[in-house]
């Protein structure tokens, strides 16, 4: 009887030390939400400021970081950081956002559309993305900036998908999930590796086909709640190093002013070149060259 006794607490105290691990389980995600790829939005107006049909878009952007944050709970999520990464990085509606999650707004440091990213981080998700400067049938493409002609990491041409995913592995912390047009789907996939995607609409030149947003959202929920519980599949993108950053300006000044940076190389009349061993030393060059 004592010797059951004392099996029976054994049992008892692996069955709760398993239960208390089971809990303690984290599971921390970033979400970085751009204004572009969001279903249904095809103009710069509907994205700005000001623009009649922005307090329409401003909300679907909300929406579609809420379906987000609805599969990372799926997912078993403990905790959840948005950032809102569009112009003002003020788009997002604070009282519409689920209240599980926590924003991140306007601007600061070099980190820029990833600000609030850490090694605490486990996963990070990417909602309303646009394809790179210069790609055929894809709604309101531009790399960071009307003001770049292109930007090219280690030799690759990259979106802002790319770059911030090349953030988010110098943090150790792999991208699960993306949401946007079609082209950046096809994009963001040809780059960093085979992650979960869902294009919401499909650019034909200037126009789209939309998806309706109630189905994108639908779709988003799942995408990002398959891409977590799927998380130990996908590896952080690293770039090799030593890394190499060439920025092409639309404008050559801007290119001579960036050629001011140390350590900046003067590559073309509207381009500069950065190189180091240190991605942190690539990432706030560029936030600099951007200035
Ligand atoms: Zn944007």
């Amino acid at each position: 009887m004592k010797k059951n006794l004392s099996i029976l607490a054994v049992i008892l105290f692996a069955t709760c030390f398993a239960l208390a691990g089971q809990s303690a389980a984290k599971l921390k995600v970033f979400i970085s939400v751009d204004m572009e790829g969001v279903s249904g939005l095809i103009n710069w107006d509907e994205t700005s400021q000001g623009g009649p049909d922005y307090p329409l878009f401003r909300r679907l952007m909300t929406e579609e970081a809420n379906a987000a944050i609805a599969g990372a709970l799926d997912a078993g999520a403990t905790e959840i950081v948005v950032r809102d990464a569009h112009d003002s990085a003020r788009n997002i509606l604070p009282d519409l956002l689920r209240p599980e999650a926590r924003l991140i707004r306007e601007w600061n440091g070099p980190l820029s559309m990833m600000e609030g990213i850490d090694k605490t981080f486990d996963a990070v998700v990417f909602i309303g993305y646009h394809a790179r400067a210069g790609t055929p049938d894809a709604v309101l493409k531009h790399t960071m900036s009307l003001a770049l002609f292109d930007v090219i990491l280690n030799g690759v041409r990259v979106p802002e998908g790319a770059w911030n995913a090349a953030i988010a592995g110098y943090f150790d912390v792999p991208v699960v999930f993306l949401s946007g047009d079609k082209a950046i789907c096809d994009q963001i996939r040809g780059i960093i590796g085979p992650i979960e995607t869902v294009a919401v609409k499909e650019g034909i030149g200037t126009a789209a086909l939309m998806m309706h947003p109630a189905k994108a959202r639908e779709l988003i929920q799942k995408g990002v709640a398959a891409g977590l519980k799927n998380l130990k599949s996908f590896k952080p993108y690293k770039p090799s190093t030593p890394y190499k950053l060439e920025i092409v300006f639309t404008d050559e000044h801007q290119a001579l002013r960036a050629s001011w940076i140390p350590g900046a190389v003067r590559t073309s009349e509207r381009s500069v070149a950065f190189t180091s061993s240190d991605f942190m030393d690539i990432i706030k060059d560029f936030r600099l060259a951007r200035l």
